[in-house]
């Protein structure tokens, strides 16, 4: 049978910030920095007096890397233990929220290129997690079965970023391919996605291929779109069943499911309520991203009622989201003067979530 392992009603949620780096092209330019990271002291502070003469404004996180933090370090300090739970049947999910440009997609993604035992140092934390779970598995010598989905969701609604694009069908067939991915409710308070590719995956390589190949589908999606991916959520999932043999030769198998979220860029929720009403005349309020924030506050706070039906992103990673799963928020922003509102309100929003 199923087994669920007991934990105590705590909150499980994480927050930790991470700071890229100025970019070449910022160096160049001389861009000032404006925000300063204290690892040792889990602290960020902007310094904001540089601009309006304000006192420095500083906020405290689980974890805070700065912009020299290499992803392995990401992986080992925030993300490995958390991989570890999925391994013994909790389900985790993994969060990246910030503006567009902030490294969003470099910390999940990295590099994807990911062939042989070697991972590069830029590969980021979902393909980390996809070799940190064969190795566990492998060295336990463990009887276990493997799935994974990768999907988009954009305007509330789901592309499969692992279904074969169909070359030889019109737009508007693949189209109404898309519409038929359906999310259901089943019955027992979580949610199936209809319609959507699940693989069964044997090895990490098989992985990183689907992986590449569902990335490269979401990048060309941005050059038909405008950028679609600033506003679209993508969803890595790995559902893992372990067999394991108990005293007394009763069989039970543990089964865990690891989410890991790009979402879409933050600024598009900015928290100052002018803006979000210009947003929402122009038809951009990001439905999933607002929600996710109410839920997340919802669960922080102890709430009775937890708004997971508001949004399709909140719908789908119910079963992940509260109780005894695990959540982790990686907040991203950018060291510039030119983003400090911006980070600000990023700084804020994981702050609150904290
Ligand atoms: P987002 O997904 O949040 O919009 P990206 O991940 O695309 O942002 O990052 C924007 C740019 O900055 C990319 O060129 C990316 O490679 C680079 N970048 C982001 N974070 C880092 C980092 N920590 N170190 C080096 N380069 C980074
Ligand atoms: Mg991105």
């Amino acid at each position: 049978g199923f087994v669920r392992p007991e934990r105590d009603r705590e909150v499980n949620v994480q927050v930790v910030l991470r700071c890229r780096p100025l970019s070449d092209e910022e160096q160049k330019q001389n861009v000032q920095k404006v925000i300063s990271c204290n690892e040792q002291r889990k602290e960020v502070t902007v310094l904001q007096g540089i601009l309006n003469r304000q006192a420095d404004k500083s906020f405290s996180f689980d974890k805070v890397f700065g912009p020299k933090s290499q992803q392995r370090s990401i992986y080992d300090h925030a993300i490995s233990p958390i991989v570890n739970d999925v391994l013994e049947g909790f389900n985790c999910t993994v969060f990246a929220y910030g503006q567009t440009g902030t490294g969003k997609t470099y910390t999940m993604e990295g590099g994807m290129k990911c062939k042989g035992p070697e991972l590069p140092a830029e590969a980021g934390v979902i393909p980390r997690a996809v070799r940190h779970i064969f190795d566990t598995l492998e060295a336990r010598k463990a009887d276990y079965s493997m799935q994974v989905t990768f999907l988009e969701l954009y305007n509330e609604e789901i592309t499969d970023l692992l279904a074969p694009e169909d070359q030889s069908r019109s737009a508007e067939d693949n189209k109404q391919r898309k519409s038929s991915i359906s999310l259901m409710e089943d019955g027992k308070g979580g949610a199936v996605i209809r319609g959507l590719q699940e693989e069964v995956v044997y090895s990490a390589n098989e992985i990183y291929k689907l992986l590449e190949h569902g990335a490269a589908k979401r990048r060309s999606a941005d050059t038909q779109l405008n950028k679609q991916s600033s506003r679209s959520h993508s969803v890595f999932s790995i559902t893992i069943h372990v067999k394991e043999v108990a005293i007394g030769n009763e069989e039970l198998i543990k089964c865990g499911r690891l989410n890991l979220v790009d979402l879409a860029g933050s600024e598009n929720i900015s928290r100052s309520g002018a803006r979000e009403v210009r947003a929402r005349e122009a038809g951009e309020v990001n439905k999933s991203l607002l929600t996710l924030g109410r839920v997340i506050t919802a669960l922080v706070e102890h709430s009775v009622h937890i708004p997971y039906r508001d949004s399709k992103l909140t719908r789908l990673l119910r079963e992940s989201l509260g109780g005894k799963a695990k959540t982790c928020i990686i907040a991203t922003i950018s060291p510039s003067i030119h983003c400090l509102e911006e980070s600000l309100s990023t700084l804020d929003y994981a702050f609150r979530a904290k």
